[in-house]
């Protein structure tokens, strides 16, 4: 602990609370270790209160919020049909497990089999759950097909899927597996777009592949729509189930519900989350007939997953997503948002070197010369939050209701924090 506290600078110590007051154990030595378990790297920076797509610091400081919360507060703080939705869901109730029918489960899940590829939806309260719960379908779905030795899953370098074991091992990225061996086995993984590689791994044990159509923690990097319809082509050559993970693509954050619609390809198995509630905790996992028909009553489930409370949220997001013009509006902000930010690199070649991503999950891949979070750093400075990712990007992924005056003000912002690196 004294260690981890030491190779902190100042403010991130600062930003672990009270790390260094001495508390007592039976022994009269000190604890270093602080209340609240350090495992991050917190920016030190407190917010108490946010409407649409701006914060409010306890400091009384004002930020543009273009990290939503890592692409999670779709509808951005306070959206006034969440507030009443969920003030009137919590007056009357919560939770009661899936023990029991739960209509407003039964309705949100028809609600969606509606407006996608999907059949069925099994729900969960996180990301990587959802992740999780698609590759337990994946192996499953062989399983009851009498082909329980498909259980080997393609995965694409440069992912990002949770930090479950199943996840990790999925994404197989060092730095997140560092300390958790022996990682799961069934991963086989290819580069990121290329797909003579991808059908070159695909063997008699292969089950499914598992991509991102957009990689967000992956530094922002796109699949291009011929690898998307490639795989789908693949999988349908082989029988393999195509599992898509769109936790951070999903809900409208490329201006269609999902962003493989943009390929016009349908997967077998999607995962979603982040967006889904707008920042109440959810998770989906929606997937065609066959493959959902494989968690027979008892092969899975989940305490929380599909709540009253949490179902009356998502519905809530939902009806605002599928009002008449929302996603065209994500598409036509997210294409001017994009112009804008063409246009600042332009001006400032030496410190972004490339715009990444459409829709509203933009990201600066910032040149070697200046870091993305000191970049990020600067820009909350002067009152605007982004989310660092891998590949020194920086995330740009406002709430989707933005509008003009959101996009003036945060270019603005990036301007004059670049003229500061400069
Ligand atoms: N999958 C993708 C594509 C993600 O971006 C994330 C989170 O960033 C996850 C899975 C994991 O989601 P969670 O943190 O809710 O478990």
């Amino acid at each position: 602990a004294r260690r981890f506290l030491d190779s902190l600078g100042p403010l991130a110590r600062r930003a672990q609370g009270d790390a260094r007051r001495p508390a007592r154990q039976a022994d009269g030595s000190r604890l270093l270790i602080p209340a609240l378990l350090p495992n991050y790297a917190r920016v030190d920076v407190a917010f108490e209160r946010g409407e649409g797509a701006y914060l409010t610091a306890t400091d009384g400081r004002r930020y543009l919020d273009f990290a939503a919360g890592i692409a999670v507060d779709a509808l951005g703080h306070a959206h006034p049909h969440l507030v009443e939705t969920l003030t009137r869901q919590a007056g009357r109730l919560w939770h009661v497990s899936n023990l029991f029918r739960i209509p407003e489960q039964e309705r949100y899940a028809e609600r969606l089999v509606a407006a996608t590829f999907a059949d069925s939806v099994f729900f969960c309260n996180s990301g990587a759950e959802a992740v999780e719960a698609a590759l337990k379908m994946a192996r499953r779905y062989h399983f009851v097909n009498g082909r329980p030795e498909r259980n080997r899953i393609i995965t694409a370098e440069g992912a990002f899927h949770g930090r479950t074991f199943a996840a990790l091992a999925a994404a197989n990225n060092p730095k997140y597996l560092e300390g958790y061996a022996p990682a799961l086995e069934g991963f086989d993984q290819v580069s990121f777009g290329n797909l003579n590689e991808l059908r070159a791994a695909i063997g008699p044990e292969t089950a499914a592949i598992l991509v991102e159509p957009v990689q967000g923690e992956g530094g922002v990097r796109s699949a291009d729509a011929d690898f998307l319809r490639g795989i789908r082509a693949a999988a349908d050559e082989f029988d393999l189930l195509v599992i898509l993970d769109e936790v951070q693509s999903g809900f409208g954050r490329t201006g269609r519900l999902f962003a493989h619609e943009w390929a016009g390809i349908a997967p077998d198995i999607l995962a979603a989350a982040k967006g889904i509630a707008g920042g109440f905790p959810c998770g989906a996992v929606l997937a065609v007939e066959k493959a959902a028909a494989a968690l027979t009553p008892g092969s899975h489930g989940s305490t929380f997953g599909g709540n009253p409370l949490a179902m009356a949220v998502a519905g809530a997001v939902l009806d605002v997503m599928l009002a008449d013009g929302f996603l065209a509006g994500v598409e036509r902000i997210g294409g001017r948002m994009r112009a804008e930010l063409e246009a600042l690199a332009a001006r400032y070649p030496t410190i972004i070197a490339e715009v990444r991503g459409f829709g509203l999950l933009l990201g600066l891949r910032l040149s070697e010369t200046h870091r993305n979070t000191d970049f990020a750093g600067k820009a909350r400075e002067f009152g605007l939050l982004l989310a660092p990712a891998a590949e020194n990007v920086v995330r740009v992924v406002p709430p989707l209701i933005i509008g003009e005056a959101e996009v003036e003000d945060g270019i603005h912002i990036l301007d004059r924090a670049c003229r500061a690196l400069a």
